[in-house]
């Protein structure tokens, strides 16, 4: 596996794949990788004959300097496993490689960011979007792979991918869990033990919202929060940031039910954020939150 720290020579790499007429799937990461990052980087190859992860935890999109300073980092255990993976390239660049100077352009994100993460979290989708930009440019994928967890992330990256007219394909991929339903994230690791044993409940809380929707076809977006909020108030001592239910990719309270809803958690706990969500068809079965 190729380990490439600058953008000059990962445009070369890519320059190569382009002139082999290979494909190319890209998997962005910011590190310390699990099995969700590795379910990510397993259809990538699946599909397409290079495979690129790039490893970058993005300042830009961290609305809070000590959340960026927690953020676990290791690279050398990351590289093991894209190394054991059969990952082909790893683009690794340092902050000052992507952000060389002050930046003249911002982005900002009208739609689908005033809900959920984009709400309690300002600033957060404008440093996706702008990152994501500047390595679709570099990397110059025929496809891309989104873990589900964040689904507002997949939302807001579809829209980038139409809005701005990228030649990229978006694949979902649902969430992956601990045995317990824990959904994976780098953040688990900065739970305490008892936070941990009780984190499991925030994918309960979301099972029981989706119980209450296939036991009730004339099911109201109110009682689902209501519900949910109910559960984890009696299950969890973490802080409930947001409980919502949605149109999904739209992102908005008006529910159409011909289409896929979201129901989406956030709770903070002392040194981690939580997020969990399902994302539901027509029927109320899961389309994407859990394999
Ligand atoms: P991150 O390193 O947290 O930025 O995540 C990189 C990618 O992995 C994103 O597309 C995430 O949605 C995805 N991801 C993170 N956790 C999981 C999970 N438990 N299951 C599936 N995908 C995930």
């Amino acid at each position: 596996m190729k380990v490439i720290d600058k953008i000059v020579e990962m445009k070369q790499f890519i320059r190569s794949v382009k002139e082999k007429g290979q494909s190319l799937g890209f998997v962005p990461t910011m590190g310390y990788l699990h099995e969700g990052h590795r379910v990510l980087i397993k259809e990538a190859k699946k599909h397409n004959d290079v495979v690129a992860v790039s490893v970058f935890v993005n300042p830009l999109q961290f609305n809070q300097s000590s959340d960026l300073e927690q953020y676990p980092r290791d690279f050398v255990r990351d590289e093991n496993i894209l190394t054991n993976d059969g990952v082909d390239v790893v683009f690794y660049p340092s902050v000052d490689e992507m952000y060389p100077n002050e930046l003249s352009i911002e982005m900002n994100v009208v739609k689908r960011t005033n809900v959920l993460c984009g709400s309690s979290r300002p600033g957060h989708f404008e440093g996706v979007v702008t990152v994501l930009t500047k390595l679709f440019n570099i990397v110059q994928p025929d496809q891309v792979y989104f873990g589900s967890k964040d689904a507002q992330q997949v939302a807001v990256v579809d829209a980038l991918i139409h809005d701005l007219n990228f030649d990229i394909r978006l694949n979902p991929v649902s969430t992956v869990r601990e045995k317990d339903g824990l959904a994976l994230s780098s953040r688990n690791v900065n739970l305490t033990t008892s936070e941990r044993t009780e984190a499991p409940e925030i994918f309960q809380s979301l099972l029981k919202g989706q119980e209450y929707i296939l036991n009730n076809p004339n099911w109201e977006r109110h009682q689902v929060i209501e519900i949910i909020k109910n559960y984890l108030d009696e299950h969890t001592t973490g802080k409930v940031d947001y409980v919502d239910c949605l149109s999904f990719p739209n992102l908005l309270d008006d529910i159409d039910k011909n289409h896929d809803i979201i129901i989406a958690v956030a709770i903070y706990y002392q040194k981690a954020r939580l997020i969990d969500n399902l994302i539901l068809n027509h029927n109320g079965f899961i389309k994407y939150g859990s394999e």
